[in-house]
């Protein structure tokens, strides 16, 4: 059983292992994910992923990728297959159990028929306007449709015409006839069935009606034997419509829906309508830019999909909705790559080091470890020679006093490499500092001081004429506000304007080169990069998968200390 980060078991994990020691459902355990395929898969989906093949194989059940494809004016092939090739990457199998809603839509047409003949559903006439206005209100209960008083035969025989085709897109539906003053509106009669001229992606032009949500996705369980339907809170509503269905229908099983709360991330939108409109309005480069949400644009970004089933297990299942701190899931990213990244050395922003009293033409190389974390993981050799290339940020012409990097006479460490000393720096006409003149001790190879002096600073470093040139796309929230989606349709107004930083003119050390695209690293110092699907030996494009630290809370912090600081200055 799977505990979170509390240690407690989760409420519907309670309430499965409860039925299965009373023996309901037979003591079975049957989940199922129900995509729609009309977009990509997002870190929300992933919590729903997590949570129905999660249990499935804890409790020795099963359970089932459903493709809930019943509206075909958004459905997609092509989304079928990021959707599986998503759900593989983060490590779920579904083996044969592949099911599409409209694998069923004949069987469920014969149950929309049984509920005519009961006398339990009809065709109504009324535009969606006059229907919305029928239906009351929360204080106000609804009127009858004119429908509402056709008869059986009647019913039966103007759904077998729309089913035929004769009627136009919208002019007609099929309706529950449940209960129009009930409390909870989707029993006030809901639509059970419209008609629709469009092109499904896989019974094409087969079906001139299709089944709603509310319809097919109970039946479609019932069908598959689901025991356990886990959906998101908004279902709640539902409920009570989805037991109706089941309870009028002889159907191969009775499963029961739990509701939990949807997963919401700070500082971006988990809805597809959202992610959609970013693609489409070219906020993003696509479903894929390391900046979504996605799995796809987490996969691209270098995020781990282990990373992401123990971020979704660290977080829990709720019953109220809440907002999880993006912070929160680079936690559980730093985590697991800490531990099985390899480390290289690269170096963003180079500032050219010469080193005087090094030979010529010579080269050598050092061993460096692969992953301290990770013995096993081994070490390599780095090359080495007379011109190295250092970060900018790691000189400073007149440092402060607590600064252990490089500065004029100041000695560091080159880490695997020696050590040397800055003895000269070296300006171009407008004052910009463009090289350092260094001197190294050759006792010093490997990096240890031989006389056991203390060196504070140890920097990164890369061979100049080894090194391979990397572009290097830095990656910052895509909003600014916490909670952009609150905006609704306004959404956009809270992105960042500086979610993307391209650096060029990068250096890495040779190993990156042979690199993998899909790989991360660790860069040394700097934070973990993936190398790009797009990158080619010729020209490596690297992204940012996350900071070395949550550097995001410490700016942060650091803001508020320097208003402190500022503070404290006027007052003394
Ligand atoms: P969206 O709001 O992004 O369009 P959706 O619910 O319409 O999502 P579906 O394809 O219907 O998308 O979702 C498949 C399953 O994933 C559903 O069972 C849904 O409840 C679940 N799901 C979707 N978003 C989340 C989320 N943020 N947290 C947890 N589960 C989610
Ligand atoms: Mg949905």
């Amino acid at each position: 059983m799977d505990d979170n980060e509390t240690g407690a078991v989760d409420f519907v994990r309670e309430v499965i292992a409860a039925d299965v020691a009373s023996g309901k459902h037979g003591g079975r355990v049957v989940t199922r994910f129900p995509p729609e395929p009309n977009g990509y898969l997002h870190i929300g989906h992933a919590r729903s992923i997590c949570l129905n093949f999660g249990v499935a194989e804890e409790f020795g059940g099963v359970c089932t990728l459903r493709f809930d494809d019943t509206n075909p004016s958004a459905e997609e092939d092509h989304f079928v297959r990021a959707i599986e090739a998503d759900v593989r990457w983060l490590g779920f199998d579904w083996g044969e159990r592949r099911r599409f809603a409209s694998d069923y839509f004949e069987r469920l047409y014969a149950w929309a028929e049984d509920l005519i003949t009961q006398g339990k559903a009809y065709v109504c006439d009324l535009s969606p306007e006059e229907m919305r206005e029928y239906n009351g209100t929360l204080t106000e209960p609804g009127r009858p449709s004119p429908g509402r008083a056709r008869s059986v035969e009647e019913n039966l025989d103007l759904f077998r015409r729309m089913r035929a085709g004769e009627f136009p897109s919208g002019a007609r539906v099929l309706r529950a006839k449940i209960d129009l003053a009930s409390s909870v509106l989707p029993m006030r009669d809901p639509i059970l069935y419209r008609i629709q001229d469009a092109e499904h992606h896989r019974t094409g032009d087969t079906w001139k009606i299709y089944p709603l949500y509310d319809f097919a996705h109970g039946l479609s369980d019932a069908i598959e034997e689901v025991t356990h339907s886990l959906c998101t809170l908004e279902f709640a509503d539902h409920r009570p419509l989805y037991d109706w269905i089941l309870a009028q229908l002889d159907t191969p099983s009775t499963p029961e829906q739990t509701e939990f709360a949807r997963l919401n991330l700070s500082h971006t939108v988990l809805s597809k309508r959202f992610l959609r409109r970013l693609v489409e309005e070219g906020h993003v480069a696509g479903w894929d830019d390391p900046r979504m949400p996605t799995l796809s644009g987490l996969r691209r970004r270098g995020v781990p999909p282990e990373a992401i089933v123990a971020f979704c297990r660290g977080v829990g299942l709720t019953k109220r909705d809440n907002l999880i701190e993006l912070s929160r899931f680079e936690y559980y990213v730093r985590e697991h790559l800490n531990r099985v990244a390899p480390r290289v050395m690269a170096v963003l922003r180079p500032l050219r080091v010469v080193i005087e009293n090094y030979p010529e033409d010579g080269e050598e190389s050092f061993d460096a470890v692969n992953n301290p974390e990770d013995e096993s993981a081994g070490t390599r050799r780095v090359p080495f020679s007379r011109v190295v290339y250092v970060e900018r940020d790691d000189f400073l012409e007149d440092p402060p006093r607590k600064f252990f990097r490089l500065a004029p006479g100041r000695e560091v460490r080159l880490r695997y490499a020696c050590l040397v000393t800055c003895t000269e720096v070296v300006k171009d006409e407008a004052g910009e500092v463009v090289e350092l003149r260094c001197r190294w001790d050759p006792e010093s190879r490997g990096g240890n001081a031989p006389d056991g002096r203390r060196v504070r600073g140890t920097l990164h470093w890369v061979s100049a004429k080894h090194a391979v040139p990397i572009q290097a796309r830095l990656y910052n929230p895509l909003f600014s506000e916490a909670d952009p989606g609150a905006r609704g349709g306004d959404f956009v107004e809270g992105l960042a304007p500086d979610s993307l930083e391209r650096v060029d003119g990068g250096l890495a050390e040779p190993s990156l080169a042979a690199a993998a695209p899909g790989t991360t690293f660790q860069f040394e110092r700097l934070g973990y990069f993936s190398v790009d699907p797009d990158s080619t030996p010729e020209r490596l494009l690297v992204n940012r998968t996350v900071t070395l630290r949550d550097s995001w809370a410490k700016t942060q912090k650091r803001g508020t200390e320097s208003q402190r600081s500022r503070a404290r200055a006027r007052t003394t």
